[in-house]
C-alpha cells in the first residue's frame, strides 16, 4: 500500500513554461488506504493535478512521491497506478473479460494466479460476474464503468486514480457506482485519489478532501472539517452554499464579540484577536426565524420545494443570503436569525 505525496507541485503548460498556469505550489499527502477526492469547478487543475501522478504530465517544479520515493522521469506503465477516465475508454473490439485482461498483458497477475482466474475475481468483484463474454456496447453506462474499474484493478495497482468516471451517468446510476466504488475501495485498502466538480459528492464519499481554486489548494480535511470551518470564503461559498458577511470588530457586549455590518452589530462565539476586518460564514440552515440573536430581515425573491426543506433566496441590505427553511415562507418579508455559536469566522483569506 502506498502514501502519495505532491511537494509544491506547479504545472505551466505550452513550450518553455510560457503558456497557462496550471497548478501553482500544489502540497497535498495523500494517506495510505485513503479515499481522497480534488475538487473544485472547472478549470481548476483537478485533472492536470491527476495527470502529473499518473505520470502523463510532469510538473514544471516541485516533487511527486510514492512512498517517499520520487517518480520524475518514471513512465506512466511503470507507475503502477490503475486510471479510470471521465468516457469509458473500453476497447470496442474487445469482449469485457478481454478489456479486463488487457491490463495484465504488460504485468504478471498478483499472487501467482492465471489471468483468466484473476479476470473472472475482478468481475466478481464489480458485479458483472458472467459477463465476460459481452462487448461494451452491449453494457450500460454504469456497467461500462465497471469494466474500466475492474480493468484498472486488475494488475493489483498501488494507487487507483479516478478521474470524474460518473459524469456521463444519470443521478440514479451515479449514486448506485459511488456506492459500489466506495465498497470496493475499502475492501481493497487502495489509496485511490477522486477527482469531481460536485461537492456533494466529494463530501459524501471522501475520507478527506482538498478544496482547489485557479490551480491552488484552498484547504484540506474531513468532510465535516471543510463544510463546518471553512478557511477561506472561495471554501464556504463553494462547498457550503454559505452566506459570508463582513464587518468591523466592535469590542465585546458582555458575553459576546461584536460586529458591525451596515450599522447594525452582531454577536458572534470567538474573534481571533487582533483582527479589525471580520469576514465570517453562517450556513443557510443555521439561520431560522426562531432564533433569538442576530436577527435580520429578509426580502424573499425565489423558494425551491426541496422535499424536507425549502430553499429560501432572498435578499438583506441588498446582500443575497440563502436560507434552509422547513416550510415554503408565508409572506415575502420575514425575519430570521443566528446564534452566535452558528457563525464561523473565516481567517484565512
Ligand atoms: P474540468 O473540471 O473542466 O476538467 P479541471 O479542474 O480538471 O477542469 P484542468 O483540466 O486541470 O482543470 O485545467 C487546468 C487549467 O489548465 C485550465 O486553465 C486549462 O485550460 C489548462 N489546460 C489543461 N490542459 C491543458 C493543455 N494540454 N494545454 C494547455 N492548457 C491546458
Amino acid at each position: 500500500m502506498t502514501e502519495l505525496r505532491l511537494e509544491d507541485v506547479s504545472k505551466v503548460y505550452g513550450a518553455d513554461g510560457t503558456g497557462t498556469s496550471a497548478l501553482e505550489d500544489v502540497d497535498i499527502t495523500v494517506r495510505d488506504g485513503e479515499f481522497f477526492t480534488l475538487v473544485g469547478p472547472s478549470g481548476c487543475g483537478k485533472t492536470t493535478t491527476l495527470r502529473t501522478i499518473a505520470g502523463f504530465e510532469a510538473p514544471t517544479d516541485g516533487a511527486i512521491r510514492f512512498d517517499g520515493r520520487g517518480v520524475a522521469g518514471v513512465p506512466p506503465e511503470r507507475r503502477d497506478v490503475g486510471v479510470v477516465f471521465q468516457s469509458y475508454a473500453l476497447f470496442p473490439h474487445m469482449t469485457v473479460a478481454e478489456n479486463v485482461g488487457y491490463g495484465l498483458r504488460f504485468r504478471e497477475p498478483p499472487d501467482g494466479k492465471t489471468v483468466d482466474d484473476r479476470v473472472t475475481e475482478l468481475l466478481e468483484l464489480v458485479d458483472l460476474e458472467g459477463m465476460g463474454d459481452r462487448d461494451p456496447d452491449q453494457l450500460s453506462g454504469g456497467q461500462r464503468q465497471r469494466v474500466a474499474l475492474a480493468r484498472a484493478l486488475a494488475p493489483a495497482p498501488d494507487l487507483l486514480l479516478l478521474d470524474e468516471p460518473m459524469s456521463a451517468l444519470d443521478a440514479q446510476l451515479r449514486e448506485s457506482l459511488r456506492r459500489q466504488v466506495t465498497r470496493i475501495q475499502s475492501e481493497l485498502g487502495i489509496t485511490t485519489v477522486y477527482v469531481t466538480h460536485d461537492q456533494a459528492e466529494a463530501l459524501a464519499i471522501s475520507d478527506r478532501l482538498a478544496v482547489m481554486h485557479d490551480g491552488r489548494v484552498e484547504q484540506v480535511g474531513r468532510p465535516q472539517e471543510i463544510y463546518r470551518e471553512p478557511a477561506t470564503r472561495f471554501v464556504a461559498e463553494f462547498v457550503g452554499d454559505n452566506n459570508v458577511f463582513e464587518g468591523d470588530a466592535r469590542g465585546r457586549n458582555g458575553e459576546y464579540p461584536q460586529v458591525a455590518i451596515d450599522g447594525e452589530t452582531f454577536s458572534l462565539a470567538a474573534i481571533p484577536d487582533g483582527t479589525d476586518r471580520v469576514t465570517f460564514c453562517v450556513r443557510p440552515g443555521a439561520l431560522s426565524q426562531a432564533a433569538d440573536h442576530n436577527r435580520l430581515p429578509v426580502t424573499v425573491e425565489t423558494s425551491e420545494f426541496l422535499g424536507e426543506t425549502v430553499r429560501v433566496n432572498g435578499r438583506w441590505n441588498g446582500r443575497r443570503i440563502v436560507l434552509q427553511l422547513p416550510d415554503v415562507p408565508e409572506s415575502d418579508e420575514l425575519t430570521v436569525g443566528f446564534a452566535p455559536d452558528d457563525a464561523h469566522v473565516i481567517d484565512r483569506d
